[in-house]
C-alpha cells in the first residue's frame, strides 16, 4: 500500500502511511526513521539546545517491574555497502562507545542516533 492520496494532510493518508510503515521489515523501518526523525527534530529545535528525536526500546520485567531502556541505532549503511544488515528484529545489543548508552539494532554494525558513533553490537 503506497500513500497516494491527493490530500496529504488528511487522516486517511496518515493511516495509509502508518500501514506502509508497519508493513516494513525492522531494518527498512529503521532506515526510514533515520531519514525522518532528525528532520523532525530540526524543525522543532530550540536553538538553545541540541535536540535529538530518536527511538528507544523500553522493556519492563513483569516480575519485579524493572525497566530497561535501549537507544535504537540505525543500521550502518556505509559498513554494509548501502545495505541494512541482517533482516531481523532488534536482536543486537551493546554499549555505545561514544555516549555510553545501551543501544540495540537489527544490525551488528549500527550508528548511535544520539552521538553518531559507529557501534559494534552482539
Ligand atoms: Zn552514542
Amino acid at each position: 500500500m503506497t500513500p497516494q492520496h491527493e490530500d496529504r494532510s488528511g487522516e486517511a493518508w496518515r493511516a495509509e502511511l502508518a500501514a506502509a510503515l508497519n508493513a516494513l521489515p525492522t531494518a527498512e523501518f529503521l532506515d526510514v526513521m533515520r531519514q525522518v526523525l532528525p528532520v523532525q527534530a530540526a524543525n522543532d529545535a530550540d536553538p538553545a539546545f541540541r535536540n535529538v528525536l530518536m527511538l528507544v526500546e523500553v522493556s519492563t520485567d513483569p516480575d519485579d517491574g524493572d525497566v530497561e531502556q535501549r537507544v535504537v541505532a540505525w543500521p550502518d549503511r556505509v559498513h554494509y555497502g548501502g545495505g541494512l544488515g541482517t533482516y531481523q528484529g532488534l536482536c543486537e545489543e551493546g554499549t555505545c562507545a561514544g555516549c555510553g548508552r545501551t543501544v540495540t539494532s537489527n544490525a551488528k554494525r549500527a550508528v548511535c542516533p544520539l552521538c553518531g558513533t559507529n557501534c559494534r553490537l552482539t
